[in-house]
C-alpha cells in the first residue's frame, strides 16, 4: 500500500498505464548493425501515428472545447515537423546505434538541460510541449512492441504529473483512476479528477519505479493510498467498494432535477466552480444552479500572448450561454502563486510567491490589462439580461484596494456606454482568501454585493502551511480548529449584514466540512461540478438544527484530529451511502 495525497474521491480498479514508464528504464543495449534500419522505421511509423493523434486531437477538441483550447494540439505538431527534432534522432539511432526510445530519452535530457537554465517563464513552459511530444512518440513505439495491453479495459493513469495535452485528451480513454507522483490539490490533474468524477491520488513517492504497464492496481481516492498487484482478498474487499462507488454515481446522477434542500426544508443554492466552455455544460448537466467560480486564468495560460478585448469577450459570452440559468460568477485574473503567465512580466522567481505579486496585486500593476479584462466581462454579461452574472476579485486585502476596485468598474461602464453598448450593472463580490480580510470583514461589507471564500488559501495563509506542498498537509487542513472560527466569524458576519456568502474552496464539495459551513449558517456553496449531486443527497439527509448541533459540538474541539474523527462519526449516521465520497 502506497500513501499519497486523497485528490478526487472514489474507488478504482483497473489496469496500470504508465505514461511516463519508458523513460524510467529506457533500454540501453545497442543495436546491432542489422536492426538499425528497422529501428529507424518503426521511428518514423511512431512518429507518423504521433502526428495523426495530435491532428486528430487537434480537430476534436477544437469541435468539442474550443479554438483556443485546440491550439496546444497545432503547437505539438510543429514541433514534431521541425527537422532539428527527428535528424537529431535519425542521427543517433545510426551513427551511435542508440534504440529510438533511448534516443528520445537523450533528446528529452538535452531539451531540459538548455531550457531549465532559462529565466524566462514562456521558455521554461515550452519545455512541457517539448516532453509530451517525446513522451507520445515514446508511447508509440511501445505501443508497436508490447502489443495492446496497455489500452484494454478500464485504466489507471499513472503519471510523474498529468502534462496539459493528457488531461484534455483524457476522454479518449477509458480512465477510471489516476495516480501522479508530483502534484497536489490544485495541480492539472487533481482539477481534471475532481471535474470528472474520477478517483485520483497525487504526490506518491517513488509510483514510477514501483509500477509497470499492465499492472493490476486500486486507488483509493477517500483514503489516498494506491496498491499495486493487490492479494486475492484485498482485491474483492476493493472491488466491493468500488461497486458501491459506482452504484451510487449511477445512483446521485438521478437528482439533477430536484431542488437543493437541507430535510427541514431550507433551501441552498450549489453552484459549480468552473475553468472553461466544457464545464460549464457539465456543471448544467450535473444539476447546479449556477456557476459560483470561473477561473479566467486557464484562459491566459493558453495564450502565448494577451488576448484582446474581443477574444476575451467571445470566451466570456461562451461560458455564460453554456451554464445554468445564465448565472456565472466570473474572478478576474488569479495569476502567481505556482501559475505564471509570462506576457504579463511573470519571468522572475519571488521567494515566497504565494505571498507576493499574484492576483489583483499582480493586475493593479497593469493597468491596461486590467480594465481590458473588466471590460470585456461587462459586456458578455450585458448579452444575458435574463441572468445574473457578478464579478469577483481574488485577495483582497484591504479596504482601499475594494475602493479603488470599485472605481474602475465604474470607469468600464462609462467607458462601454461611451462606445453605444448597453451596459448591466454586475453584483461586484470580493473572494475572502487573506486572513486580515477575515478578521475585519466587518469594515468591507458596505462595499461588496457579496462574499465567496476561498477557503483553499485562506486556508493555507492561516495555517502558515502551502497548499501544495505535501510535508505540510498535515497543517493546511480546512477542518482545523482555529480555521472553523475564522469560517465562522465570517459566515456570521455576512449574515448579520444580509450580504450573501458563499464558500468557493475545495472544502464546500467535502461531506464532513458541508456539514459544517451549513451549521455555521452558510447557503450557498460551489465545488467542482461531479460533487454536486452528493451534495445534494446529503443536505436532503441533514435539518439545519442537526447541523447547528454539531458545530455546536464541533466548536469546543481543540484539535483537527477530534474534528474528523467525530465528523467522521457523523457522516456515518447521517449518510452512511455517502462516507465513500469523503476523503480523510
Ligand atoms: C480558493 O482559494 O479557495 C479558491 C477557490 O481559489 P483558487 O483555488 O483558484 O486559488
Ligand atoms: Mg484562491
Amino acid at each position: 500500500m502506497r500513501r499519497g495525497i486523497a485528490v478526487s474521491p472514489g474507488v478504482a480498479i483497473g489496469t496500470a498505464y504508465v505514461i511516463h514508464e519508458i523513460f524510467v528504464n529506457p533500454d540501453t543495449k545497442r543495436l546491432e548493425d542489422t536492426e538499425i534500419t528497422a529501428e529507424l522505421a518503426s521511428y518514423e511509423t511512431a512518429r507518423d501515428k504521433a502526428t495523426a493523434d495530435l491532428r486528430a486531437l487537434e480537430k476534436k477538441v477544437d469541435a468539442q472545447v474550443g479554438h483556443d483550447e485546440a491550439t496546444i494540439f497545432a503547437v505539438h505538431q510543429q514541433i514534431l515537423r521541425d527537422p532539428a527534432f527527428t535528424n537529431k534522432i535519425r542521427n543517433w539511432i545510426v551513427e551511435e546505434k542508440m534504440n529510438a526510445g533511448a534516443a528520445l530519452h537523450r533528446l528529452l535530457g538535452e531539451y531540459t538541460a538548455i531550457f531549465s537554465k532559462t529565466k524566462d517563464a514562456y521558455l521554461r513552459e515550452k519545455l512541457d510541449d517539448i516532453r509530451d511530444v517525446i513522451i507520445r512518440v515514446s508511447s508509440h513505439l511501445k505501443h508497436s512492441k508490447s502489443a495492446d495491453k496497455m489500452v484494454e479495459g478500464p485504466l489507471i493513469l499513472v503519471a510523474d504529473e498529468l502534462l496539459p495535452s493528457q488531461a484534455v485528451a483524457l476522454g479518449d480513454f477509458d480512465v477510471h483512476g489516476i495516480v501522479t507522483q508530483a502534484g497536489s490539490q490544485t495541480s492539472h490533474a487533481a482539477i481534471i479528477a475532481r471535474s470528472r468524477g474520477i478517483p485520483a491520488v497525487s504526490g506518491v513517492k517513488n509510483m514510477l519505479r514501483k509500477v509497470k504497464t499492465g499492472d493490476t492496481i486500486v486507488v483509493d481516492g477517500r483514503a489516498g493510498c494506491v496498491e499495486v498487484n493487490p492479494n486475492a482478498e484485498s482485491l474483492a474487499a476493493f472491488r466491493k467498494l468500488e461497486r458501491e462507488f459506482f452504484d451510487l454515481r449511477d445512483q446521485l446522477a438521478t437528482n439533477r432535477d430536484e431542488k437543493a434542500q437541507t430535510k427541514c426544508g431550507t433551501e441552498l443554492r450549489l453552484e459549480a466552480n468552473i475553468n472553461g466552455v466544457s464545464d460549464a455544460k457539465a456543471a448544467a448537466a450535473m444539476g447546479a444552479s449556477g456557476i459560483g467560480l470561473y477561473r479566467t486564468e486557464y484562459l491566459y495560460l493558453t495564450h502565448s500572448d494577451l488576448p484582446d478585448e474581443d477574444e476575451q469577450y467571445e470566451v466570456y459570452r461562451d461560458i455564460i450561454a453554456a451554464s445554468p440559468n445564465h448565472n456565472v460568477t466570473i474572478r478576474t485574473l488569479d495569476i502567481g502563486g505556482d501559475k505564471t503567465v509570462a506576457y504579463l512580466g511573470h519571468d522572475h522567481k519571488e521567494a515566497n510567491p504565494f505571498m507576493g505579486w499574484r492576483s489583483i496585486r499582480l493586475s493593479f500593476e497593469h493597468p491596461e490589462f486590467f480594465n481590458t479584462q473588466i471590460r470585456a466581462i461587462v459586456r458578455a454579461a450585458s448579452e444575458f439580461p435574463q441572468g445574473t452574472a457578478r464579478i469577483m476579485f481574488p485577495m483582497v486585502t484591504t479596504v482601499e484596494e475594494l475602493r479603488k476596485l470599485r472605481s474602475m468598474i465604474r470607469k468600464a461602464y462609462k467607458t462601454l456606454t461611451a462606445r453605444d453598448i448597453k451596459v448591466k450593472e454586475l453584483l461586484f463580490g470580493m473572494m475572502l482568501e487573506v486572513p486580515a480580510a477575515a478578521i475585519s470583514i466587518d469594515t468591507m461589507l458596505d462595499l461588496v454585493d457579496f462574499v465567496s471564500i476561498g477557503s483553499n488559501d485562506l486556508v493555507q495563509y492561516l495555517m502558515a502551511a502551502d497548499r501544495d506542498n505535501p510535508k505540510v498537509s498535515h497543517l493546511c487542513q480546512p477542518l482545523a480548529p482555529p480555521v472553523l472560527r475564522v469560517l465562522k466569524h465570517v459566515i456570521t458576519a455576512c449574515n448579520e449584514s444580509r450580504t450573501p456568502v458563499t464558500v468557493c474552496g475545495e472544502m464546500a464539495g467535502k461531506p464532513k466540512a458541508f456539514l459544517l459551513l451549513l451549521g455555521m449558517g452558510l447557503r450557498r456553496f460551489s465545488m467542482s461540478p461531479a460533487f454536486v449531486p452528493s451534495i445534494k443527497q446529503l443536505a436532503s439527509q441533514i435539518s439545519i438544527e442537526e447541523a447547528e448541533s454539531i458545530v455546536a459540538t464541533v466548536m469546543k474541539f481543540k484539535t483537527t484530529a477530534q474534528v474528523k474523527k467525530y465528523m467522521t462519526r457523523q457522516i456515518e449516521q447521517v449518510a452512511p451511502n455517502l462516507a465513500i465520497l469523503d476523503s480523510n
